[in-house]
């Protein structure tokens, strides 16, 4: 059994010859929940919404989808007759995959499956992407806000997932919006997680406000020079502050059901970049100064050359391959051109526990994960 099975499923069953076997018990003890991120229960933000305030959120949404300035591209194009930057329109969204996944914190993806939904494109052009085949070449199929519902209440009823993942969200707000609403009316009573690059803009965090229930953002670096070079946003980090903190405002710290499962909150995300642990060590610093020393983070070391980066530079490998050029060609990115090290991971963990953080997605002491 693997140390998360161990976690998950502290289920014992009391028997002995006197008695019949009695209901498992959860040991909410063994789980380690401290018990201000412990729920009794939990009803999905969208169920609590009045239908005054859902029906002002639909007439917000198609407002937006006739000007949108909704993420920091701000194209400010009538999505109906053209598209932005993002490149999708105002009727469907691009969804490349709908499933349970298994590939997420122990957290999300519970027993059986994170319900995620992958859209396809993306308002930021990272060079390094790991989801490049989906973020930025579009491929997938078109669905309506309303074909997304019944996606979700299907994930629910027959792939009885623990959530509703929405991943790469930032450019189809508006839809998505009008799509959990629609799930609402359709009996969804499982979490909605919003995963999110936090290129986000606070208009379209406003949207959500009311529908999310955990928010799943990635801070990625912290310099402009580096967004500007790695993302094609100069001002990406600004940008990910301001949302990172409204999304702690409207959900706070990242809470648990008895059963391990994050229901509400904020779980933050850093992937560690080769060569930049300098950028995470601040990152760590910020995030403890500004959001809160509570706040849930998942420090990632699984960063691979990827998309862009470490392709032959085009000119350099026509001259090579024709014989001008001699030695190996050159490569595009290649200061990232390599997997992270240790000693770079470690200063960057060591950094958030330096300003404060504690509650990591990791391996904990008894074999189990921190909640
Ligand atoms: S969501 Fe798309 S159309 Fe709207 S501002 Fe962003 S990139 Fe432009």
């Amino acid at each position: 059994m693997s140390s998360f099975s161990r976690s998950i499923r502290p289920l014992i069953t009391h028997h002995c010859r006197h008695h019949r076997p009695l209901s498992p018990v959860i040991l909410k003890r063994f789980l380690g929940i401290p018990p201000q991120f412990l729920l009794d229960d939990y009803i999905p933000r969208c169920q609590l919404l009045s239908s005054v305030d859902a029906a002002k959120k639909r007439s917000l949404a198609y407002y937006h989808l006739r000007n949108c300035n909704l993420c920091p591209r701000r194209c400010g194009v009538d999505r109906y007759r053209e598209t932005g930057v993002c490149l999708i329109g105002a009727e469907t969204v691009k969804v490349n995959v709908i499933a349970p996944h298994r590939g997420e914190e122990p957290c999300i993806q519970g027993y059986h499956g994170s319900g995620s939904v992958f859209f396809s494109g993306c308002n930021l052009r990272c060079v390094f992407c790991q989801n490049h085949d989906i973020a930025h070449q579009r491929n997938g199929f078109d669905l309506t806000p309303e074909e997304l519902a019944e996606w979700y209440i299907k994930l629910q009823q027959v792939g009885n997932v623990h959530n509703i993942n929405l991943v790469t969200p930032e450019h189809v707000v508006p839809q998505v919006a009008l799509s959990i609403l629609t799930a609402r009316d359709m009996g969804l009573k499982i979490p909605i997680i919003y995963n999110t690059s936090s290129f986000d803009s606070l208009e379209s965090l406003a949207l959500m406000d009311g529908l999310v229930d955990i928010y799943l953002p990635d801070f990625k670096v912290w310099k402009s020079s580096t967004s500007r070079r790695l993302l094609k946003a100069d001002d990406y980090a600004e940008t990910a502050r301001e949302s990172i903190k409204e999304m702690h405002r409207q959900v706070g710290d990242l809470s648990f059901t008895s059963d391990g499962i994050a229901k509400k909150g904020v779980l933050l995300r850093h992937l560690v970049m080769p060569g930049k642990e300098d950028e995470g060590r601040e990152i760590m610093r910020w995030l403890a100064e500004n959001v809160s020393q509570d706040l849930y983070v998942h420090i990632m070391e699984q960063y691979h050359p990827d998309a862009h980066v470490g392709k032959t530079k085009r000119k350099r490998a026509t001259r090579h391959a024709e014989g001008e050029e001699g030695g190996e060609p050159e490569v595009r990115y290649a200061e990232i051109n390599r997997a992270v090290r240790d000693e770079e991971l470690s200063s960057v963990k060591d950094a958030a526990v330096a300003a404060g953080l504690w509650r990591f997605c990791e391996v904990n002491e008894q074999g189990g994960f921190h909640l």
